[in-house]
């Protein structure tokens, strides 16, 4: 188009429309159906439904390779270690998301692989575990604990060593952070959080420049049925029009609210990558004043999740599952769209009533 390469913003609001034809929509129609007439790419709802296509396509066009979706986060990374030859290593950050390491935990104690955690932000230590491996898994920034890898060479490291790379790239999005471009072979999607934007969808995604791994990978998905619906991939495109407004302002306020923290006698530290809508924080009165203030907000909402354009935060060990290497107090903050004096009056507020 005019010979010049869009910019993400623009790609975000443009790409996966239909084709313009006089009285045709500029939207893609939700399409609710089991069975499409044969002949075409799907004629069952499990193999293949058009409302997918323009999700792919714009988070497709973002990464720099082809999409699949998927039922859920959790469902696009399974589809993705299912592809693990038995018994082979897979290197994964101790601090990942707890519902990747609960999976890989599960499947090395099956001897189906065998399981090396690391510090992902320790460069050294994870260029060494890649040694033999299979497949070395990304998580940067790490949830919660917003620990950072060096992308780029850990992935080139783990390539020479024959490992495929994906990267979750859920914190960062595409606009922030481009992993096929880092060297990595898969970027990996929690679509429930900051793609969809909205708290109302729960969608995953695997996107790859790979055509054999496409094809695995999305034979997988109708074998498994880990499939999305047709209302949560219409919804998420809806949502990632706005995704770069959102991450903007987002981001404008974590990082207000980052200094302000860091500046609050009540607060032990306050952690923030300078990028991406969470904080991580502690505050000096320990887990139980953690767990108070999150459940006494009024701007703020007490909820699990992130990414939505309403601000949320918990105390992350109130959940049983999650790692104790999380200390009990910390607080994650995911930073949403509101003013963000009303945000900082609200945590002032909590602080004081509790700290
Ligand atoms: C939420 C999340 C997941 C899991 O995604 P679901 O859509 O809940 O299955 C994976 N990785 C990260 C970093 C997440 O935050």
């Amino acid at each position: 188009m005019h010979g010049h390469e869009l910019s993400p913003s623009t790609i975000a609001v443009a790409a996966g429309r239909p084709d313009r034809v006089p009285g045709g929509p500029l939207n893609a129609p939700i399409t609710l159906a089991s069975a499409l007439v044969p002949g075409g790419g799907s004629e069952y709802g499990r193999q293949g439904n058009p409302t997918w296509a323009p999700f792919e396509t714009v988070l497709g066009a973002l990464e720099g390779g082809r999409a699949l979706a998927f039922s859920s986060g959790v469902a696009a990374s399974a589809a993705l270690f299912d592809l693990v030859p038995t018994g082979a290593v897979v290197v994964a950050p101790r601090g990942a998301y707890y519902g990747t390491v609960v999976q890989l935990v599960e499947r090395d104690r099956r001897g189906q692989i065998q399981l090396r955690l690391v510090d992902i932000d320790d460069t050294a230590q994870v260029i060494a575990a890649c040694e033999g491996a299979a497949l070395l898994w990304i998580e940067s920034p790490t949830n919660p604990a917003l620990e950072i890898a060096d992308i780029e060479t850990i992935a080139h490291a783990a390539t020479q060593a024959g490992a495929a790379v994906a990267v979750d790239n859920t914190f960062a999005t595409p606009l922030r952070q481009k992993p096929l471009e880092l060297g990595a072979d898969f970027s990996v999607h929690s679509a429930s959080k900051l793609l969809s934007g909205h708290s109302d969808v729960i969608l995953g995604a695997i996107v790859t420049a790979d055509d054999r791994a496409h094809a695995a990978l999305e034979k997988r998905r109708t074998v498994l049925g880990a499939i999305p619906g047709a209302m949560e991939t219409w919804l998420a495109v809806r949502g990632m029009r706005t995704l770069h407004v959102r991450l903007d302002r987002a981001e404008a306020n974590a990082t207000e609210l980052h200094r302000r923290l860091s500046a609050s006698r009540h607060v032990a530290y306050s952690r923030y990558p300078g990028f991406g809508t969470i904080i991580s924080f502690e505050v000096t009165g320990g887990a139980a004043a953690a767990q108070k203030m999150t459940e006494q907000s009024d701007v703020i909402t007490y909820a699990t999740s992130l990414g939505g354009v309403e601000s949320t935060w918990e105390r992350r060990r109130r959940h049983p599952g999650e790692p104790e290497s999380v200390p009990e107090g910390l607080i994650r903050l995911s930073v949403g769209i509101e003013d963000v004096e009303d945000l900082w009056i609200d945590i002032q507020n909590v602080l004081a009533a509790v700290v």
